[in-house]
């Protein structure tokens, strides 16, 4: 089933859930939670309105295919064109992504009872149409340690009994996870023997006993502040995350997917990587042609639509987003099946970190040169409707084509793409670059490279 933006709006805002704004726990009415409302809500519509579902073998609905098993090379490009478009209209995240990756790298992970459990949830999810994120990081303290020498600091099971696990520990920067209807909740990285208690994937739901504590930064200020234009992207926000703490958190059997199976956690990671990695290219994709779209409009509030230094940086923009497409594209192409689940193929997928990271650091440099210092200079709307108004308009204006107040909305949008929490958000979101070099440098055949050269100049005997 699929159901309406407004749909999922008023079930999510029906959970009794404890999210913590600046010290208060507040509803998701809260003008920093409700720009991720929004964004979900806007998945729900943008799905129905371009059809960006399937038919389901688990439950055999119409679904969302962000809920759905792929099973094809044309199914992983469906969703790839989703995400792409989702980062453009939305402009930041769409919050559902890592949901999608988990039910794909865990229904090729899981054997026998597991998968019957996960075939459960998955009919739950579609039958529902929920909105699903995943929760990886956990904030790890002292990085040089394994997890049990820094107990405290990664998610684990304190207890067990015939009904469930306990579960303490928290994942930090977990993107939209107070707004969803199901957190799948997978280890930060693999463990070895001895570190079993670490080793385990599990479901949350709206009625669990977690805490989730929003991010602060400066943009969450803007957006408790009055008026629209200074936040520049009013409606969806930046990349919003918040911490997720648990604390002897009940888990009944039935949603504990693995536990103490360190091999089953090692096939999961890894194929949430890739799953993940690969799309992160589409989406930069989408995030790139949304900053495509600031960079010409800016240029023509200018009047410079035609100077060809800037266009010239333009077309390296659009370079960046179609290159990181055609990784992500690529792919899906060359993916292979696992368990009757489409995957991505690692090597291009891990690629797709790297030079997605870098398209988007080019596009934002392209963006600032483009935009000129404007973006961090210019007044305030307070400004163009206060007694100074007409002289802050007159000085605000570029072409005469728009208004003082249309070119200071362009302005600010700018702003928002380079200095929200978006850079970074794409350096470490999924990983930062150095896990996916690492992963590049385990699966590439380099042997064959230097094989290729030692033939070329002779030396074949080294
Ligand atoms: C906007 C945003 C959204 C995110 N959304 C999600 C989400 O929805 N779900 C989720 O699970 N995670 C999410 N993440 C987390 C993301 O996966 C992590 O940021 C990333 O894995 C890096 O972890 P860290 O930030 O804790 O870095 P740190 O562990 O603090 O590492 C800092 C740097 O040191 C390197 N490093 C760390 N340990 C070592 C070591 N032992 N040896 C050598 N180098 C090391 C890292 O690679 C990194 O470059 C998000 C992050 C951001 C910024």
């Amino acid at each position: 089933m699929l159901i309406s933006g407004n749909e999922y709006r008023e079930r999510v805002e029906s959970y009794d859930r404890a999210v913590y704004v600046r010290g208060s726990k507040s509803n998701l009415s809260h003008p920093n939670l409700q720009p991720v409302v929004n964004a979900i809500a806007y998945t729900y519509d943008l799905a129905l309105e371009k059809s960006f579902k399937v038919n389901s073998a688990i439950s055999g609905e119409e679904v969302n295919i962000l809920n759905h098993v792929i099973t094809s090379r044309e199914e992983l490009m469906l969703r790839y064109d989703y995400q792409r478009l989702l980062s453009m209209n939305l402009a930041t995240c769409n919050y559902r992504c890592t949901g999608s990756d988990a039910i794909n790298a865990l229904y090729a992970s899981l054997e026998g009872e597991s998968k019957e459990k996960l075939e459960r949830i998955l009919i739950e999810i579609q039958k529902k149409d929920f909105a699903c994120t995943a929760a990886l990081t956990d904030p790890k303290g002292d990085r040089s340690k394994r997890p049990v020498e820094e107990k405290e600091m990664y998610v684990r099971v304190v207890r067990e009994d015939s009904d469930g696990v306990y579960i303490s520990g928290a994942k930090i920067h977990q993107s939209g996870a107070f707004a969803a209807d199901l957190t799948f909740v997978l280890p930060t990285q693999t463990f070895k023997e001895g570190e079993e208690d670490f080793a385990i994937v599990f479901a949350i739901e709206a009625e669990d006993d977690v805490k989730y504590v929003l991010q602060n930064t400066g943009y969450q200020a803007l957006f408790r502040e009055e008026g629209e234009v200074e936040k520049g992207n009013p409606a969806y926000g930046d990349r919003i995350t918040c911490m997720v703490v648990f604390n002897e958190t009940f888990i009944p059997w039935e949603r504990v997917l693995i536990y103490r199976d360190l091999k089953a956690i090692r096939n999961v990671l890894t194929h949430f990587a890739s799953s993940h990695r690969c799309v992160g290219a589409a989406c930069k994709a989408g995030f790139i042609d949304s900053m495509v779209g600031a960079a010409s409009l800016m240029m023509k509030a200018n009047g410079l639509e035609k100077a060809p230094a800037l266009r010239y940086k333009l077309g390296e923009m659009i370079a960046a987003s179609e290159a990181a497409y055609g990784i992500a594209a690529g792919g899906a192409f060359k993916g292979k099946a696992a368990n009757g689940v489409w995957l991505p193929n690692p090597l291009i997928a891990n690629a797709g970190k790297v030079i997605g990271v870098e398209g988007m650091a080019k596009a934002m440099l392209n963006l600032s040169e483009i935009a000129g210092g404007i973006p961090v200079t210019a007044p305030s709307e307070d400004d163009l409707k206060s007694e100074i108004g007409e002289l802050v308009a007159k000085y605000l204006r570029g072409s005469k084509s728009f208004t003082p107040e249309q070119r200071l909305k362009i302005i600010k949008f700018i702003e928002f793409w380079l200095t929200s929490s978006h850079f970074v958000g794409a350096v470490h979101g999924g990983g930062s670059p150095s896990a996916a070099l690492i992963f590049l440098q385990i699966l590439a055949d380099i042997e064959s490279k230097e094989e290729a050269v030692k033939r070329n100049i002779n030396i074949l005997d080294i």
